[in-house]
């Protein structure tokens, strides 16, 4: 589950990029000693995940693994073979449960008979998420789009995309080392502080060297896009965007200087920067909602009018969540009033 949908917040001057260009396919960029960054391709709109490959004493912490698709099969061959040196990996560390980060993850742990690290929440997501057949899942599902304006048919559709979906995650491990905020973790020959935050998923894990000043930042930060910030199915009255907000002054003491690595996108210096241009979005787009729902409508009307120009069955699912995310913190505001409509739908109304 990804990004795919960028969400505008392109202007970026204020931000520095070291590098130009990313590593070619199969190949790494060295970012400092002993820490290497590969990029792998993806089979969505946002075509592309970072993973990070730290060097240890006996083999190799990676961060972060793709999804399961031939193509990257053959480029985790290769990057093993080629810049890991045929070392074996010692522990698959994983910044979130969305499947472009952990569905390989259960692949490598059980080649090399890996360690995996996580949090609990983003692990026990994945197991549930990554899994054919739930028990109650498509008819919560399907229930969730039918209140809020689906019909019938595009509901099914949508269902049955998801499941696809589901195919590009390969077995989650079984087992965890359970990291959380605050904790200390050691790999790649330096100390990580683990943020945990809230937002773009349940527990998104990132991780701070105070030597280097690097962050490693999954999902959380990104420099180009806005991460999705979505309500879904299983927590329909969530609140993500008020957690994602109140997550940024866990960044406060995080030096300027702070190289940050994301998942999708250029490294780059200017988290504080960033960190303003994300607030100043969504406050942008809080504004829009609002002023869109002078008029009575459903949260699927209201995407159409966000999210002009999405398209397929997976995007209009994304548009739908984060436009519900915008609406529930508008709800929990006291802006906006939730109703029903003869048919049982949803129907949200700025108040006046
Ligand atoms: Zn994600």
């Amino acid at each position: 589950m990804t990004d795919r949908i960028r969400s505008m917040v392109s202007r970026t001057s204020k931000l520095e990029f070291p590098w130009n260009a990313p590593p070619g396919k199969g190949e790494v960029t060295e970012i400092s000693p002993g820490l290497l960054w590969a990029r792998l391709p993806l089979p969505f709109r946002l075509d592309h995940v970072n993973v990070w490959l730290l060097e240890d004493d006996d083999g190799w912490t990676v961060i972060d693994t793709g999804c399961a698709t031939p193509e990257l099969f053959d480029v985790w061959e290769t990057l093993l073979a080629g810049p890991m040196r045929g070392l074996p990996v010692r522990r698959v560390v994983a910044t979130h449960g969305h499947v472009d980060h952990i569905g390989l993850s259960g692949w490598l742990v059980e080649r090399f008979e890996a360690d995996f690290v996580g949090t609990f929440a983003e692990w026990i997501w994945a197991r549930l998420t990554h899994m054919h057949d739930v028990p109650n899942s498509s008819a919560t599902h399907h229930s969730y789009l039918i209140r809020h304006g689906f019909d019938e048919s595009v509901a099914d559709g949508m269902i049955k995309s998801r499941n696809r979906f589901i195919d590009l995650s390969g077995p989650i491990p079984g087992a965890i080392t359970e990291i959380r905020d605050g904790h200390t973790i050691r790999f790649g020959r330096r100390d990580w502080r683990v943020l945990v935050t809230r937002g773009h998923a349940f527990e998104h894990a990132s991780f701070y060297d105070s030597v280097s000043d690097i962050l490693i930042s999954g999902d959380h930060l990104l420099p180009r896009i806005s991460p999705v910030i979505a309500v879904y199915e299983m927590t329909p009255t969530a609140d993500p965007l008020a957690d994602y907000l109140a997550s940024f002054p866990q960044f406060a003491d995080i030096p300027a200087r702070t190289l940050v690595l994301p998942s999708h996108g250029m490294p780059y210096r200017g988290i504080h920067e960033r960190i303003e241009e994300l607030r100043d979005h969504h406050r942008k787009r809080l504004d829009a909602t609002a002023n869109s729902l002078s008029v009575p409508r459903t949260a699927l009307d209201l995407s159409r009018t966000m999210f002009p120009h999405i398209e397929g069955p997976d995007n209009i699912g994304f548009a739908l969540g984060e436009t519900l995310a915008h609406i529930n913190y508008l709800v929990n505001s006291g802006v906006v009033q939730e109703g029903r409509d003869a048919n049982g739908r949803a129907i949200f109304t700025a108040r006046s």
